[in-house]
């Protein structure tokens, strides 16, 4: 059955991995269609908005989306609500994604790019699984007091409440112990129940859950401990599961541990598998219509699409195991480049993976 993929671009260097993405996928010659809607600044300067209203139904149509990124620093100035990175929160919040995935993964031959010592990082390969919905970022009531709404100057006093519901904890726990089963059966859910009502309540339900997967190993974990443990053993974890703020925390520190945000991807997904797939950077304006950014993160982001949202885990496979190739050939874009290596832009890596599928 054909797929149809949204390819959304977006800002920046958004178009430019983009086209490489697409490049690879095509060159897998599986049954997939592809349309393209602007979204973030690009909307907004075509269409007076971030999501326009035919972006939304492309995205929500398809069978999955494969997103560049969004911002600019020329839309700075805009309202909040017609800002580009209005443009994620808007289709998270249309196709009800609720969980975020971020492998960190560091290649052998990267590992010199990481902060931490070689040993440390070398064949790191972790997951972390973020819930999307709840927490403290979407908690009611949240303001600030002695001051008018829209104003902080004069306030004495601004509070935003923390709040997971059952159900919400239930179905992200429920990913986190299916994602483990396929790979490490290890589970440590990262909290703050020591301190925080919420987090006890959400490590009983995910302790609840857990019974239910009697060949996972999960293990609790408090978030400061969790982020000294990222940087001093990272490859003891191999899934972590934990709520929205902590995962927006923990997912970026875990990032770093690879060496180059250029290089890892990230899916969103809603309760029936179907996913949004986009590069863990940004749009890089300062690098933007140069043939220098890293394509492989939105590369390995249509990887990941393969894997969990179209079933096609051997084509998902197989473009790892091409990037893997290529960067073991010695191919690296600017970001990752180091003595010793061969510098290429963006279209020539594209290139490189498409050649090394071909093969
Ligand atoms: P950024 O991730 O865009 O860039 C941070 C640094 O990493 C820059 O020096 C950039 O050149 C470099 N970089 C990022 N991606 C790269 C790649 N593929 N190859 C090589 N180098 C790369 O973060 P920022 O500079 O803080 O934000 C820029 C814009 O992106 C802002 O408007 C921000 O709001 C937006 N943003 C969007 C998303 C998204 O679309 N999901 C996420 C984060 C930031």
């Amino acid at each position: 059955m054909t797929a149809h993929i949204a390819l959304l671009p977006g800002d920046g260097i958004g178009p430019e991995i983009m086209a490489q993405a697409r490049k690879v996928l095509e060159a897998l010659a599986l049954p997939l269609t592809f349309d393209t809607a602007p979204v973030g600044g690009a909307a907004y300067a075509a269409a007076g908005h971030p999501l326009p209203g035919a972006t939304l139904a492309l995205a929500r149509e398809a069978d999955a989306v494969l997103f560049g990124a969004v911002g600019d620093w020329q839309y700075d100035t805009l309202p909040r609500h017609l800002r580009p990175e209005q443009a994620i929160l808007g289709l998270r919040q249309q196709l009800g994604l609720f969980a975020n995935l971020r492998p960190a993964i560091c290649y052998p031959e990267l590992t010199a790019a990481s902060s931490l010592k070689p040993e440390l990082v070398a064949g790191l390969d972790i997951l972390i699984i973020r819930e999307l919905t709840g927490d403290i970022y979407f908690g009611q009531p949240r303001g600030r007091r002695s001051a008018p709404d829209g104003a902080f100057a004069g306030a004495d006093e601004a509070f935003d409440t923390m709040r997971y519901t059952r159900p919400e904890i239930e179905r992200i726990a429920h990913l986190a112990f299916q994602a483990a089963r396929k790979r490490g059966k290890r589970l440590t859910s990262v909290d703050k129940a020591n301190v925080l009502e919420t987090f006890q309540f959400w490590k009983d339900v995910v302790t609840e859950v857990g019974q239910q997967y009697p060949d996972v190993a999960l293990s609790h974990m408090y978030v400061d401990n969790a982020a000294m443990q990222l940087v001093k053993a990272p490859k003891a974890f191999d899934v972590i599961v934990t709520g929205n703020m902590f995962g927006d925390i923990l997912s970026d520190e875990a990032a770093m541990l690879t060496g180059s945000i250029g290089m890892l991807p990230s899916a969103s997904l809603d309760a029936n598998g179907k996913g949004l797939y986009e590069p863990s950077h940004g749009s890089a304006p300062d690098i933007a219509n140069q043939d220098v950014a890293n394509p492989l993160a939105t590369i390995l982001s249509a990887a990941m699409m393969l894997r969990y949202t179209l079933g096609q885990e051997e084509a998902a496979a197989r473009i790892e195991g091409a990037v893997q190739r290529v960067l073991a050939s010695g191919l690296r874009t600017a970001d990752i480049w180091r003595e010793g290596t061969r510098r290429v832009g963006t279209r020539e890596m594209g290139d490189a993976v498409t050649q090394e599928l071909q093969r």
